[in-house]
């Protein structure tokens, strides 16, 4: 059995007993493997192992691989310059990182050009941290009725990146808070605002984002192990 495989099963297996241990259904968590540094083969790899939704960060990455990886999703979930909305328009299945309106503008602009709606969360820097993207909790609710004339968007839900701590105990709080705005957000019923999926939950702290609701989990170095930015 190759490492990729032992890994996704691994994971497969950790998302089953947290799901067990807490009365949720395992199905109704999707699973989106990180490839951010991994070469077109090692995900190739990973889809023939039953991964269907692939997250990048960067737009670059995504061009570069996008003709020799088929039959999967891709994620957008990094950090997205307006000004490269235009090449990743029509081969992305959702956008995570959406952090401001001049961005759902140009993202609006490019998705009726091809005639399509984006599906797109709007990711919230629940921590407050200085060195991350997203909105404030604050500022969530002012954004959604800004986006409210945009006819090719819709959002989906809401996404987060926890800090880094080594114990993902330590995070907790920040899911909580993330769900309690997602489930008050949901009963509001806006117009094209959808909550369907919380994107929270790295390989270090997916089971704690499960536990507190997440339905979508980001997870790199669990499956394809340690990044090489270098190569
Ligand atoms: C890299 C990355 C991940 C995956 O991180 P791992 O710790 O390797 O699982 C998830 N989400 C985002 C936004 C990332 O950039």
């Amino acid at each position: 059995m190759t490492y990729i495989k032992r890994n996704i099963l691994n994971i497969k297996k950790e998302i089953y007993e947290t799901c067990n241990k807490i009365g949720r259904k395992p199905d109704d968590i999707q699973l989106i493997a990180v490839t951010k540094t991994v070469d077109s083969e090692r995900i190739n790899e990973a889809i023939m192992q039953g991964i269907t939704d692939i997250g990048e960060n960067r737009v670059q990455e995504i061009m570069k691989k996008y003709d020799d990886v088929s039959n999967v999703g891709w994620h957008l979930i990094g950090h997205l310059q307006t000004n490269k909305v235009k090449y990743i328009i029509d081969k992305v299945k959702m956008i995570h990182s959406l952090d401001r309106i001049n961005l759902a503008e140009e993202i609006n602009k490019r998705a009726k050009q091809h005639n399509r709606i984006m599906d797109v969360l709007v990711q919230v820097n629940v921590a407050n941290e200085e060195t991350k993207f997203g909105l404030d909790c604050s500022e969530v609710y002012e954004f959604l009725e800004r986006m409210q004339p945009l006819e090719y968007i819709q959002v989906k839900g809401l996404m987060t990146i926890a800090p880094y701590e080594e114990n993902p105990e330590d995070v907790r709080k920040y899911f909580k808070t993330l769900k309690a705005m997602f489930e008050e957000i949901k009963v509001k019923k806006l117009p094209r605002v959808e909550m369907k999926y919380l994107s929270m939950g790295m390989t270090n702290d997916f089971k704690v984002a499960i536990e507190e609701g997440s339905n979508m989990i980001r997870v790199g170095t669990g499956i394809f192990g340690s990044r090489n930015y270098n190569k």
